[in-house]
């Protein structure tokens, strides 16, 4: 079995086939999971494989690209089962509907994520347009968040007393209080100095 960037040859003795790439020094690498076939009479090798699209269960990294009154936009950046396999993203729109933010109850989606954030979540589903993601597992969540007014990092400060799963958090430069759902490994956390 090959996995995506496995060295299969050079492209001093092969030609690069179907399900491969060439890398920088000219080394031919493999596109897709799956078994390496060669081809003496073309001088061809190619990777016959499956291709390893995103399914319910995998983690997705995204950024918030827009809050709307019941639904949150992403920008998927990367997809990975979980195992590390990195998957390939055929479309990058995802959303999170506002009953899988938190699992306390949310009047506004703007309470868990803003605009600007990079959240890790889980794929719940999926239709021809989007994925749909959650990130009310305590693993899941906000990993960076900006300051809505500066765009300044967020520090994360203490949990909030009404959304048991949130957290209070203040802007690095201006000090300003939001909340987020935050994921348990949140970048900046604690007593800011
Ligand atoms: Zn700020």
């Amino acid at each position: 079995m090959i996995f995506i960037g496995d060295i299969i040859a050079s492209e001093n003795e092969y030609l690069a086939g179907k399900g491969t790439f060439v890398d920088d020094e000219g080394n031919i690498c493999a596109a897709v999971i799956g078994k390496v076939v060669k081809d003496d009479a073309k001088k061809e090798i190619s990777v016959r494989g499956r291709l390893l699209l995103p399914k319910p269960g995998d983690i997705a990294i995204a950024m918030v690209t827009d809050v709307k009154e019941k639904v949150v936009l992403l920008d998927l950046e990367e997809v990975k089962n979980s195992k590390g396999v990195v998957r390939r993203l055929p479309k990058k729109s995802g959303l999170i509907f506002i009953a899988n933010l938190s699992q306390s109850y949310l009047e506004n989606p703007r309470q868990a994520v803003k605009i600007g954030d990079l959240i890790r979540g889980e794929i719940a589903d999926e239709d021809p347009g989007a994925y749909f993601i959650s990130i009310k597992d305590p693993s899941y969540g906000v990993l960076l968040g900006l300051c809505s007014k500066c765009r300044s990092k967020l520090i994360e400060k203490t949990k909030d007393m009404k959304l048991k799963d949130c957290s209070v958090m203040v802007c690095s430069k201006c000090k300003g209080i939001e909340t987020r759902k935050t994921a348990k490994d949140y970048i900046y956390r604690g007593v800011q100095k």
